[in-house]
């Protein structure tokens, strides 16, 4: 192919792990089919992806850059203790670091009109780059850091307020309406911006929807035969011009290495860990995770779960980041480390824990989560059936699918959208729900069975999906050939 019909697109991730390693990802996705790919990050975040970008280039030969645009450190108002306004470590740095994050609208558009790309993919908490894109006739693409599952719920209860549907009571369940099955919620699962709690997100929710109608299209980090019956829905019913082209992460399973694993800040030895999960047998440990931001719960709840997992006598592997760090005294029950560590019952992981390894090693039997999207898309590609633990953003509409429509995952039972549980002493779930569910999803029912046989058959399908012939894989070339269409022949091409 000609070499002017080379394509080059810019990806601008949020600053949160959870929207940027999914963009990292989908950046050399694009790189590895010939197009030339920009990452726009911010001085903290380049440093840690710098690394794996640049093996990319000279491992892979893919044409991939980055380039940082720098935040206004000091007028953000920093939360104490915190260097950089791009480390988010909690959910309450999100409403400061999303007003510093507007200011970089003046250099991203100096940056598009230096390097004209064809497209930019842009997180849906940017909506200044659909402005600034639009300054320069650039298409504009969304990404949520989501699926087509949530994405509905959200479309749905924006368009159909909840006092709409004849809800009186937060505890009342109701059926999400219009959606091809029955979503059971209550108003306490809801996140503050649709029960209008919180002016600051409400408003701020409003710009993106509307960014997100004047732009080209969305990226989906989704496989289509996880979802089709909600791909179909966003697409013909909701009308959305989507492309799913994930799982993203699977472009990492062949091509990991302790670089990359660096890069993403592992500090926890791989070796050890390794080791310890191949001294146990198939399928028997439990792996718990609650991402990136919410792996702080109160001193409370920490006894609880500690308790709950002794008592269902399941090993597993824990990770508990930053008590380090920042409590006085541990949070876990007295001696609970050390009995744990002395039967090789439990690891418990205090720093950034290397997941995507952990899910698909083979003794990984279950994974408690907090539902976020990533984290749930990699159990799934690992094959890996859930205990769902929501707490917050879009996190109880995946429960529903991982419980309700795919049948692959347990709740434990929590009630309510609660995104900052740091500071409360309450307890949400008891030990005896956390034990009971752990046993049922590792035990040997007839339920835990088919679950795992149905996880199985769809981590099967993920891995499919990303190759070529598979819908992810045939998606991301569709949409690489409607560019290069539009870069020869600019009204080819339908749309913006
Ligand atoms: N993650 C990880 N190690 C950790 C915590 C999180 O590798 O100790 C990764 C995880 O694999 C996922 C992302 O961070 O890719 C978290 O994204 P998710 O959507 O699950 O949750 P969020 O952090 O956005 O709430």
């Amino acid at each position: 192919e000609a070499a002017d019909c080379q394509l080059h697109i810019f990806l601008f991730p949020f600053t949160a792990y959870g929207h940027m390693i999914p963009i990292i990802d989908m950046a050399k996705l694009f790189a590895a089919r010939g197009v030339k790919t920009t990452l726009l990050l911010t001085p903290h975040n380049a440093t840690m992806f710098s690394k794996s970008v640049e093996r990319e280039r000279s491992l892979f030969g893919l044409d991939i850059h980055i380039q940082i645009l720098g935040l206004p450190f000091k007028e953000a108002g920093l939360p104490e203790g915190i260097e950089n306004i791009d480390d988010i470590r909690s959910p309450d740095m999100l409403p400061s670091h999303f007003l510093a994050i507007q200011s970089l609208q003046e250099p991203l558009e100096q940056l598009l009109e230096k390097h004209r790309p064809d497209f930019i993919v842009a997180d849906m908490f940017l909506t200044f780059a659909t402005e600034a894109a639009a300054k320069y006739g650039i298409p504009r693409f969304v990404f949520h850091g989501t699926g087509f599952f949530p994405q509905c719920i959200e479309e749905t209860l924006v368009s159909r307020k909840t006092h709409e549907l004849g809800i009186t009571s937060d505890r009342e369940i109701f059926v999400v309406p219009d959606l091809p099955d029955n979503i059971e919620m209550t108003r306490l699962q809801l996140s503050d911006h649709l029960r209008g709690s919180d002016a600051f997100m409400t408003e701020a929710w409003e710009h993106i929807r509307d960014s997100e109608k004047k732009s080209y299209g969305i990226l989906v980090n989704s496989f289509y035969e996880l979802e089709p019956a909600y791909a179909m829905h966003y697409k013909n019913v909701l009308g959305k011009r989507a492309w799913s082209i994930g799982p993203v992460s699977l472009r990492n399973r062949n091509n990991i290495d302790k670089a990359e694993r660096a890069a993403k800040k592992t500090s926890t030895d791989e070796h050890i860990l390794v080791n310890w999960l191949d001294s146990k047998d198939p399928r028997s440990v439990l792996y718990i995770c609650f991402g990136s931001m919410y792996s702080r719960l109160s001193k409370a709840q920490w006894h609880e779960i500690a308790l709950g997992l002794e008592d269902s006598g399941t090993s597993f592997i824990w990770v508990l980041r930053n008590i380090k760090q920042e409590e006085e005294e541990s949070p876990l029950p007295e001696g609970f480390e050390d009995r744990m560590a002395a039967g090789k019952r439990g690891l418990i992981i205090k720093e950034w824990a290397p997941q995507v390894l952990i899910l698909d090693h083979p003794a990984v039997g279950g994974f408690m989560t907090h539902c976020g999207w990533n984290s749930r898309l990699e159990g799934v590609s690992a094959g890996v059936p859930m205990v769902t633990w929501p707490m917050s953003a879009e996190q109880f509409y995946n429960e529903n699918l991982i419980t309700k429509v795919l049948k692959i995952g347990i709740q434990v039972g929590v009630e309510k959208w609660n995104p900052w549980t740091r500071d409360l002493e309450d307890v949400s779930v008891e030990k005896e729900k956390v034990s009971k569910a752990v046993s049922r999803l590792m035990g040997d029912g007839e339920e835990a069975k088919n679950m795992r046989t149905r996880v199985k058959e769809l981590s099967d399908m993920a891995k499919e999906a990303v190759e070529e012939g598979g819908s992810s894989y045939e998606n991301l070339t569709a949409l690489i050939q409607e560019f290069k269409m539009l870069k020869q022949k600019p009204s080819n091409v339908v749309g913006n």
